[in-house]
């Protein structure tokens, strides 16, 4: 049986995504319900490593569960890839007596728990806080639905002024290993195509159909494009585009780190909350090196091992619904 934890570690690290500050609410309030100290680490793993760490109260996280961005700040941290490291910062955490750790962070993070937890008398459990929902064994990340929501709300805009004037618009939207953003925004946008990395795409049809329409002189069409797609973003299809449509007024958007910001949906904040609580809980029950997923609306642990990037697991009928639902 491990040692009971009695001081917990709370960090946010990699990507921001919003609703971090909900789950960092959440496992300060949590831990000081069970009568636990909870340590706030700035930073990431930068801030264990400098030893820039403060014991958290109640009140210390008044306020924040409507702010995007992170109150512990998050940092990519080059010397927690090195045993050396990951060694200070673990002797930072026992001249405190912290032996729980919360990770709040994406699947870069979670490897970086997975070494840390392995080596040295730390229960870790993971948060999947990231934006681009490419985490195994969730149905959710934190900042995932406030970044689409986010996407939809610009391309909407976009797609104002893309009517008014018959354009084709290719909008890119944040997902370098993953497509959900783009898929997600784009059906919810009516978008006509949507590029991913987890599928192939058949640009000549794409050309064929953008032709046609250019025959019926309809040319006004939608492209939503994750950043990661097999072509290279935005900017490389309207390249592509330009050659086979040389007449048409092709416009570019990418979106960008707007998608990372602002104030998170009520479902972020819910689910935040929800994982935040239930981390303590882990943590409580003797659980280390697992992360708290939710999977048909229930909490799961996994483990952290096998958060690895959710790729290609995008089936062929998402991209029937978006072909049948735009012709
Ligand atoms: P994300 O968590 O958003 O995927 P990163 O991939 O940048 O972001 O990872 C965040 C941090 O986690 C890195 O800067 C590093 O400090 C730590 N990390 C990532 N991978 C490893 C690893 N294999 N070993 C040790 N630390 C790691």
């Amino acid at each position: 049986m491990a040692k009971k934890v009695t001081r917990i570690g709370v960090l946010t690290s990699g990507g921001d995504a919003p609703g971090m500050n909900a789950a960092i609410r959440a496992v300060v309030r949590t831990g000081i319900f069970h009568g636990m100290e909870v340590y706030g680490i700035m930073r990431g793993y930068q801030g264990m490593i400098e030893d820039d760490i403060m014991k958290m109260e109640s009140r210390s996280v008044a306020n924040i569960i409507q702010r995007g961005g992170t109150i512990l700040k998050t940092a990519r941290c080059k010397d927690f890839y090195e045993k050396a490291g990951r060694q200070k910062a673990y002797s930072n955490l026992k001249k405190r007596g912290i032996n729980g750790l919360v990770v709040i962070g994406g699947d870069g993070s979670f490897r970086g728990a997975v070494k840390f937890g392995q080596e040295f008398d730390i229960a870790c459990i993971g948060i999947a806080g990231t934006i681009d929902k490419d985490i195994y064994g969730s149905d959710f990340t934190i900042g995932f639905d406030t970044a689409v929501n986010t996407a939809i709300q610009a391309i909407d805009k976009i797609r104002d002024t893309m009517d008014a004037h018959d354009r084709i618009f290719i909008i890119e939207v944040m997902g370098r290993d993953a497509g959900y953003i783009a898929l997600h925004s784009g059906i919810a946008t009516g978008a006509e195509n949507i590029l991913i990395p987890e599928r192939k795409t058949n640009i000549k049809d794409i050309i064929e159909s953008l032709l046609e329409k250019e025959r019926r002189k309809k040319l006004v069409n939608l492209i939503v494009v994750a950043e990661g797609d097999e072509f290279g973003g935005a900017n490389e299809i309207q390249k592509i585009l330009h050659e086979n449509l040389p007449k048409a007024e092709i416009r570019v958007a990418i979106l960008g780190h707007i998608q990372r910001g602002g104030s998170p949906t009520g479902l972020d904040r819910l689910i935040a909350s929800r994982m935040g609580y239930h981390a303590v809980e882990c943590l409580l029950e003797g659980r280390h090196n697992v992360f708290v997923g939710i999977l048909n609306n229930k909490m799961h642990y996994i483990p952290l091992e096998k958060a690895v990037k959710n790729k290609g697991n995008i089936g062929g009928e998402w991209m029937k619904i978006v072909k049948i639902l735009a012709s």
